[in-house]
C-alpha cells in the first residue's frame, strides 16, 4: 500500500539548530546500525521507518557498515527509500559514515582519502541516493594525517555528495584540529557524534565545551546503552533482545553487571510519570550542546514510547544529584 505520511507530523517533534549551522535536526533521530541488516525483517523495518517520518524524525542515521552483512542496512534502506520515501527526499535529513572495517585489504578502513572516497560512492549507490545530507568520518584515525582525512571529506562536499560533514568518537583536541582545518576549508562540519548515555559520560570531560566553542552540535548514540536503560532487562534478558544475539556489542555479562543501577534509575523515572527510557533520553536533552539523540529501535512500540521521552524534560537538582549518585556509585 503506497505510504502517506501523518499530516501534522512537524507538530509533535522538537527541532533543536545543530551547533552555529542553519540545520534544524529532530530533538529524536533515528539510527539504523541494528535491526535492519539482511539478517533482521525488511518490512519490520520498512514499519519502523514510516513510524519514524510520522512522528516527525526526520534524520535517519547510517554507516557503510551497518548490517549484518556490512552494507545491508544501506541496501535495505535504499529498498524502503526507493517504496516510500522518495517523494520526501526534500523533507530528509540522511547520514552515512566511513571509518570501521568494510572491505578487505589495506584501503577498506580507517581515515585514508582513498577509503572514504570510494566508501561515499558504495553508500550513494546502495541507498539509490544522489548525496547524504551528512558524512562523517567515523572514528580517528592514529596513522593518517588529520589533513587528509578533512580534505577528502571536503572534497565529497565539494563533488555534491555531502551537503555537511562530520565527525565521530574525536576526543576534544582532536576535533578542534578538524574543526581549524574544515574552517579553513569553508566546509560547514555541524556534527560530532558521540556515545553519551547516563552510564557513560565521557563527553562531559571536555567535549561538549569544546563543540560549544568551535560552533559544531552533538548528536548522542547509544542513549539507552544499546537497551540496558529501559525496563527490558529487569526481568532477565529476553531471547528477542540485542544483549541475547551474538553478533551485537552488548553481552549478558554487562547487564547482568549493571542491573541493580537500572532497578534503582528505574524507580526514579517512575516517580517522574516516566519509562527508565524515557527518563535517559530526557537526561541527555538537558544539555544545551546536544541537537539530538540517537536512538535505535527493534519494533514501533519502542519508537513511539521512546519519542513520549519529550512529554518531560525537566530535571530537579535533586533528581540529578540522585541519578549521579546512583551511577556512579
Ligand atoms: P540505543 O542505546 O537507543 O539502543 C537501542 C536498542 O535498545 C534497541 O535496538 C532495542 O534493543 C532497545 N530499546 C530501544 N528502545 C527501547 C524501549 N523503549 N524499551 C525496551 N528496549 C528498547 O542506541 P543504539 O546503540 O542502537 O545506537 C543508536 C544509533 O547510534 C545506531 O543505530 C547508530 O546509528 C548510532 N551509533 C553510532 C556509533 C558511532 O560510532 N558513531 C556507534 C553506535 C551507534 P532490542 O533489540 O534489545 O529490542
Amino acid at each position: 500500500k503506497n505510504y502517506q505520511p501523518l499530516e501534522g507530523r512537524y507538530h509533535q517533534m522538537r527541532y533543536n539548530r545543530s551547533g552555529d549551522s542553519g540545520v534544524l535536526l529532530p530533538a529524536i533521530s533515528l539510527g539504523l546500525w541494528h535491526n535492519f541488516g539482511y539478517v533482521d525483517s525488511i518490512q519490520n523495518g520498512r514499519d519502523i521507518l514510516r513510524c519514524a517520518f510520522d512522528l516527525g524524525i526526520t534524520h535517519f542515521d547510517l554507516a557503510n557498515n551497518y548490517g549484518p552483512p556490512y552494507g545491508s542496512a544501506e541496501e535495505n534502506f535504499g529498498t524502503i527509500f526507493n517504496k516510500d520515501f522518495k517523494p520526501y527526499r526534500d523533507e530528509l535529513f540522511i547520514a552515512s559514515k566511513a571509518g570501521y572495517d568494510m572491505w578487505p585489504g589495506p584501503y577498506g578502513n580507517w581515515g585514508s582519502r582513498k577509503y572514504l572516497t570510494a566508501s561515499i560512492d558504495q553508500s550513494l549507490k546502495r541507498m539509490n541516493l544522489e548525496y547524504v545530507d551528512i558524512f562523517y568520518h567515523h572514528r580517528p584515525d592514529p596513522s593518517t594525517p588529520l589533513e587528509e582525512t578533512m580534505v577528502a571529506l571536503s572534497d565529497i562536499v565539494r563533488q555534491g555528495k555531502a551537503l555537511y560533514v562530520g565527525i565521530s568518537n574525536y576526543q576534544p583536541k582532536e576535533t578542534k584540529e578538524a574543526a581549524s582545518l574544515l574552517k579553513e576549508l569553508k566546509v560547514p562540519f555541524i556534527l560530532h557524534q558521540a556515545r553519551y548515555s547516563m552510564f557513560d559520560r565521557w563527553v562531559e570531560n571536555g567535549l561538549l565545551d569544546t563543540l560549544k566553542e568551535i560552533g559544531t552540535g552533538c548528536i548522542a548514540f547509544s542513549p539507552l546503552a544499546q537497551g540496558m536503560l529501559t525496563d527490558k532487562y529487569l526481568k532477565g534478558v529476553p531471547e528477542s533482545s540485542r544483549a541475547a544475539k551474538d553478533f551485537t556489542h552488548l553481552n549478558v555479562d554487562t547487564v547482568k553487571s549493571n542491573i541493580e543501577k537500572v532497578q534503582l534509575l528505574a524507580a526514579i523515572a517512575q516517580e517522574r510519570g516516566q519509562k527508565l527510557s524515557q527518563m535517559a533520553i530526557a537526561w541527555i536533552l538537558r544539555q544545551p550542546q546536544v541537537a539530538s539523540v540517537l536512538i535505535g529501535a527493534s519494533s514501533t512500540k519502542q519508537l513511539k514510547e521512546n519519542v513520549e521521552a519529550l512529554n518531560n524534560l525537566n530535571f530537579s537538582e535533586e533528581t540529578l544529584k540522585l541519578i549521579d549518585e546512583i551511577v556512579m556509585n
